[in-house]
């Protein structure tokens, strides 16, 4: 027995494609508030778009029986024919979207033409309209989602913490506003001003949702080619951040994802970038709309080019250009109306010495990375040295003084009896003989696990002194950044640190503890937040496991230089002297052994 599935039923599997989260229902009230010819739009938000999510702008609006049938499936103003396909320059056109997010949750929809006298309201609920009546209202559309995935539970589990669906949240508004700077946005959270972006040129677009330190690091980007135009920026290469946060594709003013364009950038950098970096850039391509196939995808974020290895190819040589430019004579940059660059200092703050994160020790004819290189590293931050990392932690545990029960299976402290000869492998490894075989240590690893070790400790038995900084920095964050960073302040306190809130999404890093080398404030916020927002889900069950790993992380990962024999020593040294020496905090193996027998295999021949 075959039969046609009832709407609300049909419309609910669609919801599946269209609305996977609370994201993604914004970016299509996003987009057909853009479509709508809005010069201001306004989010609102509670609870991550759980219990509201609402767009309103001051577009075009619609009459009563538009905004109904706005929510039937298929039901679009934006197209007639499947010629109109190949033409589209708005960013909806499925007709679908509308009638997925009523398909799942409680909408009301309040709007008014601007010719219209009164407008309507709509209430819907799971697709089924409950209410419509006439309704005063200013001028535009106004849709509030409540109480989203209400009817489905498995999509509702499905969700992540509040801090992951608001940074997913964040970003799509980011999409949407840096292809409009001259639409005019805010975005609210639980009562808390996120953004408000006035209307404005680009540059000063990304720089009001990036924050004002990225204007320094800008590079335009421009060409013009029969085939396409490309436009943007780059970033310099010493900006580099450790993640894609700062990554934008757009065509045609649309958003879209492409490994195969940001490979082109990637290899336009070369070897101007630290390790695992990544640049930042906000790419424009315009080309007519039908060289491009934007129907491939349900949610339309990966995008099909015809001419895709020519674009390619003008793609990195324009990334290349700039880049050439920029070395031979750095831009200054007089476009900064309305942004200060210098971020505002109160009279008592002491100055900051300028520092630059160009590594004076790279050289990029080298054709072997440089042994033990950490990405993204500062030279400007002195060194304080390995040895202080583990000049708290007991020395008296040697090796063959193990413990019994602290050694991986396979180790034994009778395994020792080789004696204490180690031998360093480019900075990342450091190997000895074993009974068993060779023993092989990965440094970084293990300064993880010492350091996760010590600063659990400390936030469970606080006291630690801090160690003031000469020159505190101010680092700007994102809003969402900050917010996190507060909820874990007075753990950070604990542990030694001395950062402060300075209004304006702006902390000062006074101090740091004074029993670990002291790291490049910047970096060290970006690698703590990186983590905090992997683990945000569990911060609030372990929080101070979390917290450590995300403090251990961060400092493993800005230590700098790679350890000389003296300091590998003490590595080891420290490293069997924590209570789980053979597991990284994030449970990954610190070592290895590679068995006689298997050694022995490799000279049979
Ligand atoms: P699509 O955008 O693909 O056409 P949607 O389901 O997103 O499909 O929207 C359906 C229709 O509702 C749109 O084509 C548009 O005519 C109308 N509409 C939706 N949002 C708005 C808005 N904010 N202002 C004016 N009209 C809107
Ligand atoms: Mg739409």
């Amino acid at each position: 027995m075959i039969q046609l599935l009832p709407d609300h039923i049909a419309n609910q599997i669609a919801a599946g494609e269209v609305v996977q989260r609370p994201a993604s229902a914004l970016k299509e009230l996003l987009e057909n508030a853009v479509d709508a010819g809005a010069t201001a739009i306004a989010i609102v938000l509670a609870d991550a778009g759980r219990t509201l999510l609402q767009v309103v702008d001051n577009g075009c609006g619609m009459n009563g029986a538009d905004a109904r049938m706005a929510f039937e499936r298929h039901a679009t103003s934006k197209i007639r024919r499947l010629d109109d396909l190949n033409a589209i320059t708005t960013f909806g056109f499925r007709g679908e979207a509308l009638a997925s997010i009523a398909a799942v949750a409680d909408v009301t929809v309040k709007t008014r033409r601007r010719e219209d006298e009164l407008g309507v309201q709509l209430i819907i609920s799971a697709s089924e309209v409950t209410a419509q009546e006439p309704a005063a209202c200013s001028a535009g559309t106004s849709i509030a989602v409540r109480n989203l995935f209400f009817n489905v539970p498995a999509r509702r589990k499905f969700l992540k913490s509040d801090s992951v669906e608001l940074k997913n949240l964040v970003t799509e508004m980011q999409r949407v506003a840096l292809c409009h700077p001259e639409v005019s946005f805010t975005m609210q959270h639980n009562g808390a001003n996120l953004y408000s972006l006035p209307a404005a040129n680009l540059r000063q677009r990304i720089v009001a949702l990036m924050g004002k330190d990225i204007n320094q690091r800008l590079i335009t980007v421009q060409v013009d080619t029969s085939v396409v135009r490309i436009k943007g920026f780059i970033g310099k290469p010493e900006g580099a951040k450790r993640t894609a946060s700062e990554q934008f594709f757009f065509v045609n003013n649309r958003f879209f994802k492409s490994a195969y364009f940001q490979k082109a950038i990637f290899n336009a950098y070369q070897q101007l970038l630290p390790e695992k970096a990544f640049p930042a850039f906000f790419i424009y391509f315009e080309l007519p709309p039908d060289r491009i196939d934007v129907n491939i995808h349900p949610a339309k974020i990966e995008v099909k080019f015809a001419e895709e290895q020519i674009i390619f190819q003008m793609l990195h040589a324009a990334v290349r250009e700039a880049l050439g430019k920029f070395a031979i004579a750095p831009s200054i940059d007089f476009d900064t109306e309305g942004a200060p660059a210098i971020p505002a200092v109160s009279k008592n703050t002491p100055a900051t010495l300028p520092f630059t994160r160009l590594d004076p020790s790279f050289n990029p004819f080298d054709e072997e990375t440089v042994p033990g290189r950490t990405p993204g590293r500062s030279p400007s931050t002195p060194l304080k040295g390995w040895e202080k990392l583990y000049a708290g932690l007991s020395h008296s545990k040697q090796f063959d003084a193990l413990p019994e029960e602290k050694i991986p299976e396979q180790l034994s402290a009778g395994n020792f009896a080789a004696g204490r000869s180690i031998c360093l492998l480019k900075g990342k490894y450091i190997l000895t003989p074993v009974k068993s075989g060779c023993l092989i240590i990965d440094c970084r690893r293990a300064q993880q696990r010492i350091l996760y070790e010590r600063f659990l400790q400390n936030l469970t038995h606080p006291l630690q002194e801090t160690q003031q900084e000469i020159f505190p920095q101010t680092v700007t964050l994102s809003p969402v950044d900050y917010a996190l960073l507060e909820s874990v302040l007075d753990d950070l306190t604990q542990t030694g640190y001395d950062i402060r809130p300075f209004g304006n999404n702006t902390v000062v890093v006074n101090g740091q503890p004074a029993s670990f080398p002291a790291m490049d404030a910047p970096q060290l916020l970006e690698e703590l937040l990186h983590t905090l927002h992997e683990n945000a889900a569990d911060l609030k069950t372990q929080r101070r496991e979390k917290l450590a790993l995300s403090l251990a992380k961060a400092a493993a990962g800005t230590s700098g230089e790679p350890p000389n024999m003296l300091e590998a020593q003490a590595l080891v040294d420290n490293l069997f002297a924590c209570k789980e020496p053979a597991l990284s905090p994030e449970g990954k193996p610190t070592l290895q052994i590679i068995a006689m027998e298997e050694i022995d295999k490799r000279f049979l021949k």
